[in-house]
């Protein structure tokens, strides 16, 4: 068969609106789905956020993807796909929460990981049998993660061009995030002599690995660290702020070449944070940790978010004044977002808070349900106020004008330039 692989874009998630110019990241679950693909299919990718996909585009079968905020522009493809017979197959998170929703407009939904069932379907789309739900049983090993099929995307076109997963799932369940419901809470490794395999497929450049804890199993992140030391790749990742149990994995990970980690901070409040399941965050020791990162050469991109019930008016200005004191290299600040298939979803939904269906709006950077402690306006205007703050060159030279890197430099300046293009632009949208 000709299968064409879609990634929708939508409004994209959070700061990635920013664009740094151009895309952050390839479409690593696409990639990786090619990969998994039989040989005998020919196979191609067109993601959106780089070119806007053909709805006339010939094909035997459509494999969409969609965050949540991408999901009307999903449903409005993969309408006009079957309007002229190509059936459609759509996975990825936001068809994996609401499989029910997906199949008004698809014929075939893929929920979880597609590891194990794409041959499945692949199979069933050729006979002409596509079934409406593929579910696994259990999360695939690891192992079964191919190497992503690069050649199928434009690598130049990408901020960060080389992504790849070490690691699938965290141990945590904070209730806004869908990594352990999509993932699940067993930190699942692949093969290091696999990691290591596909990295070497790699150029020079850095490598995103895109995992969501790549310390939460430490046993596996102490291995993992000395071996990739001898890529002599430099590395960003993600870890959370349970590293500060492990400091000799802070120093092994920049022995083996970390130069980022991105930390989910997300409040200054111990009681805010209890509220989404995230009490393993120590406030009391944040700025050790950011302190800790920085002595071993690692710059800290902190992920902050608004709109927690407890959170009032002054929470903007409390968690811009941490931000600088504590010297956050690059900040991701956001309006909590109750996504579809996360605890907090159903939360705020039985409390009847969730006043905006609009899957558009769910990018992180609007309000979708009722705040308790401002009003909805306020929350949408301080979201805006700190990233105006925090990109402004007073708050650049305090923040990293001790410690300039080419990098954090750049990507604060490029933030700097476009942030307040980024912000008229979303005061435009409609709500
Ligand atoms: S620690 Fe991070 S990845 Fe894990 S559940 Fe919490 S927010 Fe999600």
């Amino acid at each position: 068969m000709d299968i064409c692989l879609i990634a929708a874009e939508g409004a994209r998630y959070r700061h990635e609106d920013v664009r740094l110019g151009k895309p952050l990241f390839p479409p690593l679950g696409l990639m990786t789905v090619a990969a998994l693909t039989p040989p005998e299919h020919t196979i191609a990718i067109v993601d959106e956020s780089v070119e806007a996909a053909d709805p006339r585009m010939e094909s035997e079968l459509i494999g969409l993807t969609a965050m949540t905020a991408a999901a009307p522009r999903a449903y409005d493809l993969a309408d006009r796909y079957r309007a002229r017979h190509i059936p459609v197959v759509m996975g990825g998170m936001h068809a994996s929460a609401l499989p029910e929703e997906a199949l008004r407009h698809v014929d075939a939904v893929v929920v979880g990981e597609a590891e194990g069932l794409w041959p499945q379907v692949l199979d069933d789309a050729r006979g002409g049998g596509l079934q409406p739900l593929y579910r696994g049983d259990s999360f695939p090993p690891a192992s079964s993660i191919p190497p992503a099929r690069r050649d199928l995307i434009e690598a130049e076109g990408y901020t960060a061009k080389y992504v790849m997963q070490a690691t699938r799932g965290c141990p945590f369940a904070c209730s806004f995030c869908t990594v352990s419901t999509f993932f699940g809470r067993v930190l699942r490794t692949r093969p290091i002599d696999d990691i290591l395999a596909e990295a070497a497929q790699l150029g020079g450049e850095p490598v995103t690995l895109v995992d969501d804890n790549i310390m939460g199993c430490p046993e596996f992140a102490n291995e993992f660290f000395a071996r990739w030391a001898d890529t002599g790749k430099t590395f960003w990742s993600q870890a959370s702020t349970t590293m500060l149990k492990t400091p000799e994995l802070i120093a092994k990970a920049a022995r083996a070449g970390c130069k980022a980690l991105f930390v989910g901070f997300e409040s200054i409040s111990q009681a805010q944070l209890a509220r989404i399941g995230k009490r393993f965050n120590p406030i009391e020791r944040y700025d050790e940790l950011v302190k800790r990162l920085h002595d071993a050469g690692i710059a800290v991109v902190g992920s902050f978010m608004f709109g927690l019930d407890g959170d009032d008016r002054d929470v903007f200005e409390r968690t811009a004044d941490f931000a600088e004191r504590a010297e956050i290299d690059i900040g991701q600040f956001s309006i909590l977002t109750p996504l579809p298939g996360t605890r907090l979803y159903h939360e705020l939904e039985s409390a009847g808070r969730i006043v905006d269906r609009d899957w558009s709006h769910y990018n992180g950077a609007h309000v979708t349900f009722e705040p308790v402690g401002m009003t909805a306006d306020a929350l949408e205007s301080g979201f805006h106020w700190i990233y105006e703050r925090f990109y402004s060159m007073r708050s650049i030279a305090r923040r990293v004008g001790k410690r300039i890197t080419p990098l954090v430099w750049g990507v604060n300046m490029i933030y700097n330039r476009r942030v307040a293009h980024w912000l008229a632009g979303l005061r435009e949208q409609p709500s």
